[in-house]
């Protein structure tokens, strides 16, 4: 199960750059042609980050088209692997984006207020 393995690198990633505070929100975004099943990650990324974080920790998970160029020259948004070219109807695609797993942004605790 690698949404456990995705989890565990996103709590590791959060918790370099946290410079010690209190952790709030954690918005991670993954590609539709990840591979991966949204709820088992969201699930996994609750459980994780509650864990490592704190119960008060709030998880975003966004799902994301990616993207392709066609051998024709188009580039083109693809939620599904195998989806045709909008200009040629063809297959001979290179997916250049949506195979990602990335934190896109946390939230710490403002001590000020
Ligand atoms: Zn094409």
């Amino acid at each position: 199960m690698h949404e456990m393995a995705y989890a565990d690198e996103i709590r590791q990633l959060v918790d370099q750059n946290r410079q010690g505070k209190k952790i709030v929100a954690v918005t991670v975004e993954t590609g539709k042609l990840a591979g991966i099943v949204p709820e088992a990650l969201s699930f996994c990324l609750e459980t994780t980050l509650q864990e490592a974080f704190g119960e008060q920790v709030v998880v975003t998970l966004n799902c994301v088209d990616g993207e392709a160029l066609c051998a024709c020259g188009t580039s083109f948004k693809v939620s599904e692997p195998f989806q045709a070219c909008p200009n040629c109807q063809g297959y001979r695609k290179t997916i250049t984006s949506g195979k990602d797993v990335f934190l896109k942004s946390f939230e710490i605790e403002d001590e000020d207020e």
